[in-house]
């Protein structure tokens, strides 16, 4: 079945096509250019018997789905999630009286279910790929099947991961379930779900789960995903109990390479951002997660004048990524006092980097839309309200798009949402099971 969106200025996002039109067939774009001539070139090839599907984006804007480079679909029980005593005064605190409880808490059930709801939000806002990093130190084995199974469910694209910690001495448990799902995704591969090796943070793993898995990382041909320096705590625990910062310490265990995301960066010094770019690492960019934990803002401007792939991802925080992008450039601009900066380097982080980042995960075309590209096309409900042209679409994409809803969404070629409207979720159904299974979960926690 072949499927035509037209009537709709086409950003690919490096060209921009005044009444364009996306052909999609098989989960694949076929086609792209002028809506009448991609029209007529599809008549006098297949002739008028074969069906078209035509979806008319009503001169709004067509773009490849976004990508999150960094998310935690296991979040969303804290949304609300009472935490008791006094409030967490700093980034450790947060993890011990929040996140810590949290993840050692959660059932398959509550993970299934924590999943589904951030997928959905994602499909609304125009995300079709995701890179999500899950803890559960409750639930290490098989957890990353019941992800799969949500992501399968909802329709997007992810790379999965654990991220191993030795927090409660469960490293070599959480590496062991990385190679698990690596392993069986090569048995069983998947249209729509890839995996890398996750670990937490150098600051909860000991030499001997790094050493493990950067072996796995190797087996498999993936690379590592974990937060690095995020907090100066991260630096300060690593050249106490090594003698070196975490990036020396990444490298001496050969961590790093062009498949390896090190999330957040906060704190990293001039010499670790040398070893990144040297090693073709990515960086990748949390700037709402960084605010609401008070970490600090990273140098993502130096890291990417140096030559280093900086995307941009959420942290669980949401899955709206226009509302990130607008976030990193507010916040660039902001720290630096400096109305000059970041208004090219904001959108290059979404839509430029993350796609070279999920070429890499994932091994496929992503974030473009181009002939032989995945067919993950969005329809945003953005009228322009002043002329929309070739040079001037990043000052609408910051200052207009960043507000506008998804309007259709379709993902490996299966339309997820159209008219605002989810096709085949019942969300309501999916977000009353989801508080009952919350409501339980947080009377567990308290009494942990
Ligand atoms: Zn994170």
């Amino acid at each position: 079945m072949f499927t035509l969106v037209e009537n709709g200025t086409v950003i690919t996002p490096s060209r921009l096509i005044a009444d364009g039109g996306v052909l999609c067939a098989d989960g694949m774009i076929r086609d792209i250019g002028r809506g009448d001539e991609v029209r007529a070139r599809f008549f006098k090839a297949r002739g008028d018997k074969v069906r078209l599907k035509v979806i008319d984006a009503k001169k709004r804007i067509i773009m490849p789905g976004f990508i999150n480079s960094h998310h935690h679909l296991y979040s969303t029980f804290a949304r609300g999630m009472a935490i008791p005593g006094t409030p967490a005064k700093n980034f450790y605190e947060i993890l011990e009286k929040l996140w810590w409880k949290l993840d050692h808490t959660l059932s398959a059930e509550d993970i299934y279910y924590s999943a589904l709801i951030p997928l959905i939000a994602c499909v609304r806002n125009g995300t079709t790929t995701i890179i999500d990093h899950h803890e559960s130190q409750g639930l290490q084995s098989g957890v990353l099947d019941v992800i799969r199974k949500a992501v399968e469910q909802i329709g997007i694209r992810a790379a999965l991961c654990l991220g191993a910690s030795d927090r409660r001495k469960k490293g070599r448990e959480g590496v062991a379930e990385n190679e698990r799902f690596l392993g069986k995704l090569q048995q069983q591969p998947s249209r729509l779900v890839s995996a890398m090796v996750g670990l937490h943070a150098s600051f909860t793993v000991n030499d001997d789960t790094l050493a493990a898995a950067v072996a796995v990382a190797e087996k498999y041909k993936t690379g590592l995903h974990i937060h690095c320096a995020e907090d100066l705590a991260d630096e300060k625990d690593s050249l106490k109990k090594h003698g070196m910062r975490v990036v020396a310490r990444l490298k001496k265990f050969a961590a790093l390479g062009p498949k390896t995301l090190l999330v957040h960066c906060v704190h990293i010094d001039e010499k670790e951002m040398n070893i990144i770019r040297d090693s073709a690492s990515n960086v990748v960019h949390n700037p709402e997660s960084n605010m609401n934990n008070a970490v600090g803002c990273a140098d993502v401007l130096g890291m990417m004048k140096k030559g280093i792939r900086v995307g941009l991802g959420t942290d669980g925080m949401s899955s709206d990524m226009l509302a990130q992008m607008r976030c990193a450039y507010l916040l660039q601009r902001h720290n630096h006092r400096d109305p000059r900066l970041a208004f090219c380097e904001a959108p290059a982080m979404l839509l430029d980097n993350n796609a070279a980042i999920a070429a890499k995960i994932f091994g496929k075309k992503l974030g473009k839309l181009a002939v032989g590209a995945p067919a993950d096309v969005v329809i945003l409900d953005y009228v322009p309200p002043t002329p929309l042209l070739p040079g001037n679409f990043l000052g609408h994409l910051l200052f207009g798009m960043v507000d506008a809803e998804a309007d259709t969404v379709i993902c490996d070629g299966k339309v997820l949402l159209r008219g605002k409207k989810l096709v085949g979720i019942n969300e309501e159904l999916l977000c009353e099971k989801s508080r009952q299974l919350a409501a339980r979960f947080w009377k567990r926690v308290a009494s942990a």
